[in-house]
C-alpha cells in the first residue's frame, strides 16, 4: 500500500506552492482541499472506486485539480489527447469502455455526441455527497490508462499503476536529483507519460509545476534564460523552438536551470551541440507509455562525452539487447518496476512481457561501457541488397544541414536492390536534390544515401506530432 499522495503531500508540505499558471500560485493544501470538494461531486454522480473516467481537457490549472480528485475518488483515468480526430478519440473512448466522459466545455465539440459525456460545467454544479475518501492506495491500482502514440500501428491502451508510477518518480530523482527549489517547466501535453509524470513528481517531491496551456518558445526560453524554471521536458521542435529564441536573444541558460530532459524520440546531434553553446544542459532519455516514462537517461556529466546515446538505465531498471549471435544490435528489452502489467481494450490478451521483459519494438545496443544508443523502430528498417539501413541515422544526418526543416526517410521497393531509401524534406529555403544527395555523399555510405528527394509542405505526423513514417509515401499521392 502507499499513502493517499495527495493527503500525504498536503500534509507534510501544506504552503509549498504545487502550482503556477500565469500570474497565479496554488499551494498544495489548496489543491487538496479544492480536489476533495470536486471528489465528492465525483461521488453523487456515482465516479469512485474503480470506475473509468475518460478525461478531455486542455492543460490548465482545472485539469490538474480533477486529476487530483479523480485520484483521490480511486477513479481509473483514461486521458484523452485533444490533439487527435473525432473518430480516433471515439475508438479509444470505446476500447476503453469507460463509464464516463469528463470534458472541458470548450473541448466538447472534438467528440462525438455520447450519453457518458460530463462537461465540467455540468460537473461543477453537482451537489457534494461526503464520503470517505482513502487514505491508502493499492500499489497495483490503474491510475492512468493512456494510449500509445499510434506511430506503428493501433494505439494502444497502456494501464499504469500506482507502483509503475512512483517507482518512475523515484527513480528520476535518484538520477537528477531534487532540490526545494525546484521548478518544472510543463508545456508537454498532461494526456502523455511525459506531461502526466511531472504532476506525479510534484506530488511526490513536493515541487512545483510551472504550467502552460501551450508551448510558448518565446516564454519558454525566457524562463530559462532568468532561471524561473529549473527543469524541463521537452520533444526535439520544442528544443529546436527554444534553441532559435535563445539564439536570437543571445542569452544563455541562467545557472538556476539544470536540466531539460529530451524523450519521446531521437535528438539530432546538431541540437545538443547548439544547447551545449547554450549552456542548457540537456539529458537524452529513453521511454515509452509501457514504461511509465524514463527508462535511461545520460546523466549530465555524460551529456558531451557520449553524445546521442540514451545513457544507462535509471536505478531500477534493466536493459538487454535481444540480439542475433555475433551481432551487437538487436531489439531492446527491458525490465522493472516501472513497466506496465498490461494493455487493456483490444490488445487485452497482448502480454505486455515474456519472461518479465518488454519487448519495445526498438533496435539499439549498449556500448562497452553499458550506455545505450536506441538505433531505431524495427519496424521502420530498410533492407537494400542486404544491408540494413536505419532512417534516423539519414533523418538525423539530415536535419544537420541549415537549410533543412523537417525531414523523413522510408523505404521505397525497388527491383535491383530490394528497397532503397527514399527522402522527404521541408526545407528552409529552396534548395536542389542534388544539394541534399551531395551532402549525404559526404557523410554517409553510398547504399545509404537516399536515391529519390521529395520536397513537401509538412510531414505526416501523429497527434502527439511524432514522425509517421509509415505515411511517408502517400504525400507522392496527394
Ligand atoms: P505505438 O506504440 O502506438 O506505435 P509509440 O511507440 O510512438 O506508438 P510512445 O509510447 O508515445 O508511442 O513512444 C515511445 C517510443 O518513442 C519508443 O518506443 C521509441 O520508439 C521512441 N523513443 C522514445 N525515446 C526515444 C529516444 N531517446 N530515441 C529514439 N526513440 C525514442
Ligand atoms: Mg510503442
Amino acid at each position: 500500500m502507499q499513502p493517499n499522495w495527495i493527503k500525504q503531500r498536503a500534509y507534510l508540505t501544506p504552503n509549498r506552492v504545487a502550482l503556477s499558471f500565469h500570474d497565479e500560485q496554488w499551494t498544495f493544501n489548496e489543491l487538496y482541499l479544492q480536489s476533495v470538494s470536486l471528489a465528492y461531486k465525483l461521488n453523487t454522480l456515482r465516479l469512485t472506486n474503480g470506475k473509468r473516467v475518460a478525461i478531455l481537457a486542455p492543460s490548465t490549472p482545472h485539469l490538474i485539480e480533477l486529476l487530483y480528485a479523480c485520484m483521490q475518488a480511486q477513479c481509473e483515468m483514461v486521458l484523452l489527447n485533444g490533439r487527435l480526430a473525432k473518430h480516433e478519440l471515439a475508438y479509444q473512448v470505446e476500447d476503453a469502455e469507460v463509464d464516463a466522459i469528463l470534458v472541458a466545455d470548450e473541448e466538447l465539440v472534438k467528440l462525438p455526441d455520447d450519453d457518458r459525456i460530463i462537461p465540467f460545467s455540468k460537473l461543477y454544479k453537482t451537489m457534494e455527497s461526503e464520503y470517505d475518501i482513502a487514505a491508502q492506495w493499492n500499489e497495483d491500482f490503474a491510475l492512468t490508462i493512456m494510449y500509445t502514440s499510434g506511430t506503428t500501428g493501433f494505439p494502444k491502451g497502456v494501464c499504469q499503476t500506482v507502483s509503475n508510477h512512483s517507482s518512475s518518480a523515484i527513480s528520476s530523482a535518484l538520477n537528477l536529483g531534487i532540490s526545494e527549489k525546484d521548478t518544472w517547466l510543463c508545456t508537454v501535453p498532461i494526456f502523455h507519460i511525459s506531461g502526466f509524470s511531472i504532476v506525479v513528481r510534484s506530488l511526490l517531491y513536493g515541487m512545483k509545476i510551472r504550467l502552460y496551456e501551450k508551448f510558448d518558445a518565446e516564454k519558454c526560453a525566457q524562463e530559462i534564460m532568468e532561471g524561473t524554471v529549473t527543469k524541463m521536458s521537452v520533444v526535439s521542435v520544442i528544443l529546436e523552438n527554444i534553441l532559435s529564441e535563445m539564439e536570437q536573444a543571445g542569452k544563455k541558460a541562467h545557472p538556476n536551470f539544470t536540466v531539460a530532459l529530451a524523450g519521446g524520440g531521437p535528438v539530432p546531434i546538431d541540437y545538443l551541440k547548439r544547447s551545449e553553446e547554450l549552456d542548457l544542459r540537456v539529458a537524452q532519455t529513453y521511454g515509452m507509455t509501457e514504461t511509465s516514462s524514463q527508462t535511461a537517461t545520460l546523466a549530465n556529466e555524460d551529456a558531451m562525452t557520449h553524445i546521442g546515446s540514451a545513457g544507462k538505465p535509471l536505478f531500477f531498471n534493466e536493459i538487454k539487447i535481444d540480439a542475433k549471435d555475433g551481432e551487437s544490435i538487436g531489439e531492446i528489452l527491458i525490465r522493472g518496476p516501472h513497466v506496465t502489467p498490461k494493455y487493456i481494450g483490444r490488445f487485452k490478451d497482448k502480454p505486455t512481457t515474456i519472461n518479465g521483459w518488454l519487448h519495445t519494438g526498438d533496435v539499439g545496443y549498449l556500448d562497452e561501457q553499458g550506455y545505450l544508443f536506441v538505433v531505431d523502430r524495427r519496424s521502420d528498417l530498410i533492407i537494400s541488397g542486404g544491408e540494413n539501413i536505419y532512417p534516423a541515422e539519414i533523418e538525423n544526418l539530415l536535419l544537420g544541414h541549415p537549410n533543412v526543416k523537417e525531414a523523413g526517410v522510408c523505404g521505397m521497393e525497388h527491383d535491383r536492390w530490394g528497397q532503397v531509401p527514399v527522402a522527404f524534406i521541408v526545407a528552409k529555403e529552396q534548395m536542389t536534390d542534388q544539394e541534399i544527395i551531395g551532402f549525404c555523399k559526404q557523410h554517409l555510405a553510398n547504399y545509404k544515401v537516399p536515391k529519390h528527394v521529395h520536397f513537401v509542405s509538412h510531414l505526416p505526423r501523429s497527434g502527439s506530432n511524432k514522425l509517421l513514417r509509415r505515411k511517408l509515401m502517400q504525400l507522392l499521392e496527394e
